[in-house]
């Protein structure tokens, strides 16, 4: 086991530490900084930092599940470098790669996502084919050792930047929704994919149209067996929701050695100019952070118990509220100013309704909580038992 002063040791040789009062850039928002992730991944990679509870050979050091959780638990006293970008490589695809991938695909992919040399996506939502997610259309059809893939994708993030998306395709369509589908990679600078970006309310640009006509990939890209592509589609979202859930996301105060709790970070940085002489903001402060520290601890509890799976619904819900909190929040302490977009916060205020929609969107996660967690009655699903050629979308 390791001890935390071997861990902070570690990523001293690397990572500056985190100053005081200054927030972690999270999700790319209002930045295309690819570099300094990039440059992170690679130092951190020798030692395996970045993704400790992958195997030493695929770019991680086989840390145990407490080690890990000390790892990330110390990682937040340093100023790690936002990884937006290469999120779904190292929090999705790797792990999903572990659980469904042949050990050839993990040596060929695993790498090179721990080290940040190649950016993945994840090409799932289609336009008819979002929190229906299995209603997917894109078609891949095999002719000899090879598949052709058509069809469109949409609201692929970090589509403009990836290497490989990972992508959920229609293999038959002559069986019921869920059965019809396979996984695959596919290389986003195949002439046959094109990609568009599209603009976001915060003026992001991280997401894309992505086109798809008549890609050929070698049977060698399909990830998992024929037909278990819903199955591999679970094992990310889980993946996504619970590394959305996250640790609590720097909400909880930090008690240094032998004094008193310090604010938390996002708190400290609004306390100068904030109106928090004002009861009544004290008790909204207080209230987004008892709402923190509950969700961190309730993590936590999720992380050392079991793998991702239905209470990554909570841990994402609990993680949205919590961005919308802090980020409303901020907006308001600016009082009418805060009507303007010229001030730090606009952008984080204008991405947080996203948070309700990415990664499967507040409604979906009730009802997985409702049917999966406290065994509420199913919702009425009339084309879950029914050929996918014979339900709406295939009929179109
Ligand atoms: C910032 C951002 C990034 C994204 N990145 C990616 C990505 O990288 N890759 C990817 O594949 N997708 C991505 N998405 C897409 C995202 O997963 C979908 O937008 C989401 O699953 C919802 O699908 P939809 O937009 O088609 O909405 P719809 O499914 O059409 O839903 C519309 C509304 O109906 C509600 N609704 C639908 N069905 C039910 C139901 N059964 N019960 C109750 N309410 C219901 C929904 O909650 C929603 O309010 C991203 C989205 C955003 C906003």
């Amino acid at each position: 086991m390791l001890s935390d002063d071997d861990i902070r040791s570690g990523m001293e040789a690397f990572l500056e530490r985190r100053k005081p009062g200054v927030r972690a850039a999270t999700m790319g928002v209002g930045s295309d900084d690819l570099e300094s992730g990039r440059r992170y991944l690679q130092a951190a990679a020798a030692d395996g930092w970045a993704v400790p509870s992958w195997p030493a050979e695929l770019g991680g050091r086989g840390a145990s599940g407490e080690d890990g959780r000390a790892i990330k638990r110390i990682q937040r006293e340093f100023a790690v470098p936002d990884l937006y970008v290469y999120a779904v490589g190292l929090a999705m695809v790797g792990p999903t790669l572990l659980a469904h991938g042949t050990t050839e695909q993990q040596r060929q992919w695993m790498p090179s996502i721990a080290n940040g040399s190649e950016i993945w996506c994840q090409m799932f939502s289609e336009p008819e084919a979002g929190s229906d997610l299995a209603n997917v259309a894109m078609k891949a059809e095999r002719d000899g050792d090879e598949w052709t893939l058509d069809g469109q994708k949409v609201w692929t993030s970090r589509g403009m930047w990836a290497t490989w998306g990972l992508v959920l395709a229609r293999t038959d369509t002559e069986v019921p929704k869920h059965n019809g589908l396979t996984m695959f990679a596919i290389r986003m600078d195949d002439p046959a994919v094109e990609v568009r970006p599209l603009v976001q309310m915060n003026g992001d640009k991280h997401f894309s149209e992505v086109f798809v006509s008549g890609a050929r990939i070698p049977d060698s890209w399909r990830i998992g067996e024929l037909g278990t592509g819903w199955n591999v589609a679970v094992t990310v979202l889980a993946h996504e929701r619970a590394s959305a859930g996250g640790g609590g996301g720097g909400g909880g105060a930090k008690k240094q050695r032998g004094g008193a709790p310090t604010a938390p970070t996002w708190l400290a940085a609004l306390l100068p100019d904030g109106p928090f002489d004002d009861p009544i903001w004290r008790q909204r402060a207080m209230n987004a952070y008892a709402f923190d520290q509950a969700a961190s601890w309730t993590n936590s509890r999720a992380a050392a118990s079991r793998q991702p799976g239905p209470a990554g619904s909570g841990a994402k819900l609990r993680a949205t509220r919590q961005y919308r909190d802090r980020a409303t929040i901020a907006l308001d302490s600016l009082g009418p100013d805060g009507m303007l977009t010229d001030n730090e916060h606009s952008m984080t205020y204008l991405t947080s309704p996203s948070m309700s929609i990415r990664g499967g969107t507040d409604e979906i996660q009730r009802n997985i909580l409702g049917e999966r967690v406290l065994g509420m009655p199913a919702e009425p699903r009339v084309d879950r038992d029914i050929p996918w050629s014979r339900s709406r979308k295939g009929l179109l």
